[in-house]
C-alpha cells in the first residue's frame, strides 16, 4: 500500500480568531494551562482590503511536519523523529528536556512541558488519526479554516485543494519544506 503524507491545507480568509482551535488542542491532547504552553496558536496577520473598507487577517499556525526537519537532526536522544504519515513525533520518554530542537525550529513550533520534563508539540493529533478520525483543532473550528488529508491520494480534498488554487508555504527561503499550505 502507498505510504501516506498527511497535511493541512488552511485558508486563512475564513478565521474570525475565535481561538477553538487552541481551546481545542489544549483539552485533546492535555496540554498544561498557561500562554507558554501551546501546540497551536492564531497570530494577526496583515489588514486586508483598502481604505476605508479594512478588516484584520489572522494567521493559524503549528508544528509544520516539514520534509525537511531541523528539528529531529539536533536531538541527541532520537526522542524526535519522523513516522510513516510524515508526522514528526517526540518520544517523552526519550526526551531530556535540551531544548535543542526548540532552537532548531524556525516557527517557534515546541514547547517545555514542565509536566511531562520532555518538549512537546503538534502531531497532528496522532491518537485520533491512528483510529480514523480529524485532528482536533480541524474538527472544532466552526469556519472550517483548517482541512486535513493525504497528500499522496489525488482524491482527497487537500489534494484538490492545492491543484485549484494558489497557495504558500511560511519561510519557504530556509529550505525546510512545511506540510501546512497556506490558500492565497
Ligand atoms: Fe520541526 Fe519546527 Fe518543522 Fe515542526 S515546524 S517539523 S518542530 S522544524
Ligand atoms: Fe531531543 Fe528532547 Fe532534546 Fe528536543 S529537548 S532535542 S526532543 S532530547
Ligand atoms: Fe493540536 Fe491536534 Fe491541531 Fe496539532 S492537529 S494543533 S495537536 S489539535
Amino acid at each position: 500500500m502507498k505510504k501516506r503524507r498527511l497535511a493541512i491545507v488552511l485558508d486563512t480568509r475564513k478565521c474570525i480568531d475565535c481561538k477553538a482551535c487552541t481551546v481545542a488542542c489544549k483539552t485533546e491532547n492535555k496540554i498544561p494551562l498557561g500562554r507558554e504552553t501551546y501546540r497551536n496558536w492564531v497570530s494577526e496577520g496583515p489588514l486586508r482590503g483598502e481604505y476605508p473598507n479594512l478588516g484584520q487577517s489572522y494567521t493559524p499556525g503549528q508544528c509544520m511536519q516539514c520534509a525537511n526537519t531541523p528539528c529531529d537532526r539536533v536531538c541527541p536522544t532520537r526522542a524526535t523523529w519522523v513516522n510513516d504519515d510524515g508526522i514528526v513525533v517526540v518520544e517523552d520518554r526519550k526526551c531530556i528536556g535540551c531544548k535543542y530542537c526548540m532552537t532548531a525550529c524556525p516557527y517557534n513550533a515546541r514547547y517545555y512541558n514542565e509536566e511531562t520534563g520532555a518538549v512537546d508539540k503538534c502531531t497532528f493529533c496522532i491518537q485520533r488519526v491512528a483510529v480514523g478520525e480529524i485532528p482536533a483543532c480541524v474538527e472544532t473550528c466552526p469556519t472550517k479554516v483548517r482541512v486535513f488529508g493525504d497528500l499522496n491520494d489525488p482524491e482527497s480534498e487537500v489534494s484538490e485543494l492545492l491543484a485549484r488554487h494558489p497557495y504558500r508555504v511560511l519561510k519557504p527561503e530556509i529550505g525546510t519544506e512545511p506540510f501546512l499550505f497556506y490558500l492565497m
